[in-house]
């Protein structure tokens, strides 16, 4: 591009000199030939001269000639006349070729030659005069007038041949310019064409390289336009990607986990069907969790080994289905023809759960493989949170929820009941002398103990029924929604169950093992979570002061022992 614009310059300079070559060489040249011609008009004006001289001395003869004849003096006058003309050509001459070597001397003989025909003339004119015709006659017969106007013509000749030859001489030197010029001017009109040939053909590539380049410029134009497009499109995906992970790790709750997941998947998979299984926890079958577009057609169950991508822990994408292997959890898909890509989610190299996407492009492998795996942590976070939640809500020896869960739940149950106009009965237990179990058998077999007794108490209670390891060998129960006898059969239930026990330790038993009770109501005794485990603690405190292995029941008075206040049943076999 730049070398063609350059040589466009160069060449505009070059016709632009051309120009002045075109203006100049003409008139320079008309003017060089002009010179030449007009050398050779003087030669042949100085040749006219010469033939006048010769011209001059014949009439000048004639009238001598007529003089002798006649001997009239008025025949004399062309003689005279001659003499003037011969004179001025001579003076001519000698002026023209006083420098001149060749024809110097020549027009000297001349000269020479003149005189003497002029000293005859003078001689036959005075013996014409002085002798009469006959007299002359004879001088004339000798033939001296002859000879003198033969060599002045002979004399004339050879200045004209020296002057007819300097003229060929000077012709073709006009020729040769004529002929130079014209050259000239053929040779400027050649370059003129080839200088004009030169810039339209610079010029048409400078426009077709112009072209070229515009061409190009919009297509890099488009390109950067189109990439920009692109990249304002990865941007929202990063960010979008960004968003659901600080969304996932920000929520505890799975259905939310679930909605966030759904609004999502639709913004980034705008077109695009799909939906996330989650391993079921026994670990042997994918459940659906959510569905995005219409792909609500594909199994909402199936094994994990029904999946290439879980089989083989890696992205499965199925793009021809003539050709490449097809999930059976896919098989009676009605968008099979369409293709479909399965990524697996995994969380410590373990797989969690698969999210299979409608035909995506190569760009959107990525983007679900990057999707899948924001899904891995945020479901796999979830996962955790629940377990750390779970394990700080539940006593890692007995399985029972702690004394932190019991304050959340008893406040709630509470709550509920009020709402509902309802009751809700809280007990107290405590192992009775417990610690004779760690002295006699060791602190693991106070463990087994406590695990047996946190197992009854469990198969003691309804399901909506909440059963806490309150501290050390302390319980609490909480059975909402019941009646008062109810609460205090099944207290005297457990008790008994408890008492009925038969623990061995190291194969040996570890002997009888009771408990003993406190009962308090909502809202008859308290209406405060905390009043009423209070209330239910002094009970299990008179309990036990009345012997152990008994439920007692807060009274207004005092602790009432069993129902109504008297003391419960003791089982024989627990004492
Ligand atoms: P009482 O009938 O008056 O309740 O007598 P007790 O022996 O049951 O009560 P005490 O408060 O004297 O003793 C309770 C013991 O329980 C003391 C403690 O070392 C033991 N203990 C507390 N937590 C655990 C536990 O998790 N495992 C075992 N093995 N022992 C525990
Ligand atoms: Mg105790
Ligand atoms: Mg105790």
């Amino acid at each position: 591009m730049i070398n063609a614009a350059s040589r466009l310059r160069a060449g505009y300079m070059l016709a632009l000199l051309m120009l002045l070559l075109n203006l100049s060489v003409p008139w320079l040249g008309s003017g060089w030939v002009s010179r030449a011609e007009s050398r050779l008009d003087w030669q042949r004006h100085v040749i006219t001269e010469s033939e006048l001289t010769l011209s001059a001395l014949k009439d000048g003869e004639t009238g001598q000639r007529g003089f002798v004849i006649s001997g009239r003096d008025d025949f004399l006058a062309p003689l005279f006349q001659g003499y003037v003309d011969v004179d001025q050509r001579l003076k001519f001459f000698h002026a023209e070729f006083a420098d001149d070597p060749q024809l110097a001397p020549m027009v000297a003989q001349l000269q020479i030659l003149v005189q003497q025909q002029r000293e005859y003339f003078q001689s036959v004119i005075e013996l014409r005069r002085r002798e009469g015709i006959s007299a002359v006659t004879d001088r004339i017969a000798a033939g001296e007038g002859k000879r003198l106007m033969d060599g002045l013509r002979r004399q004339l000749g050879e200045i004209s041949g020296v002057l007819e030859h300097r003229a060929g001489g000077f012709q073709a030197a006009v020729e040769q310019r004529e002929r130079v010029l014209s050259m000239a001017v053929t040779l400027i009109a050649l370059l003129d064409v080839l200088i004009l040939l030169m810039l339209f053909f610079f010029t048409f590539r400078i426009i077709r390289e112009t072209q070229q380049s515009e061409r190009h410029l919009q297509e890099i134009t488009e390109r950067l336009s189109r990439e920009v497009q692109i990249s304002q499109l990865r941007n929202r995906e990063i960010s979008l990607l960004s968003l659901m992970a600080q969304a996932l790790h920000s929520t505890s709750d799975q259905a939310e986990c679930r909605d966030i997941i759904a609004r999502f998947a639709t913004q980034l998979f705008p077109h695009k069907q799909g939906s996330l299984f989650l391993y079921h926890p026994s670990r042997d079958v994918l459940e659906k969790a959510i569905s995005w577009g219409d792909w609500s057609s594909d199994r909402d169950l199936f094994r994990p080994d029904a999946c290439w991508a879980l089989r083989r822990g890696q992205s499965h994408l199925m793009q021809q289905a003539a050709q490449d292997l097809i999930c059976p959890h896919q098989h009676d898909h009605p968008q099979l023809e369409q293709g479909y890509l399965c990524v697996p989610l995994m969380a410590q190299g373990e797989p969690i759960g698969l999210l299979s996407l409608e035909s995506p492009d190569r760009h959107g492998c990525e983007l679900a493989e990057a999707f899948a795996e924001q899904l891995s942590l945020g479901i796999a976070n979830l996962s955790l949170r629940e377990t750390l939640r779970q394990q700080s809500v539940i006593d890692a020896l007995t399985g029972l929820h702690n004394r932190r869960f019991l304050d959340e739940t008893l406040r709630r149950e509470l709550l509920r009941a009020t709402r509902k106009d309802g009751s809700v009965a809280v007990a107290m237990l405590d192992v009775d002398h417990f610690k004779r179990f760690n002295d006699s058998y060791g602190h693991e077999a106070g463990d087994l103990v406590l695990r047996q007794v946190a197992l009854e108490m469990k198969s003691h209670v309804r399901a909506s029924d909440l059963v806490c390891r309150f501290g050390g060998e302390e319980f609490a129960l909480v059975l909402p929604e019941i009646a008062f006898d109810d609460a205090v059969a099944r207290c005297e239930a457990l008790r008994l169950a408890v008492s009925r026990l038969q623990v061995r330790y190291g194969g040996k038993p570890l002997g009888a093992i009771t408990i003993s009770l406190g009962l308090a109501f909502f809202p008859q005794h308290g209406r405060e979570g905390e009043a009423l485990l209070q209330l239910a603690d002094g009970a299990l405190y008179r309990a036990k002061n009345q012997g152990r292995n008994r439920l007692c029941i807060h009274t207004e008075q005092g602790s009432a022992s069993g129902q109504d206040g008297r003391q419960s049943r003791v089982d024989e076999s627990a004492v």
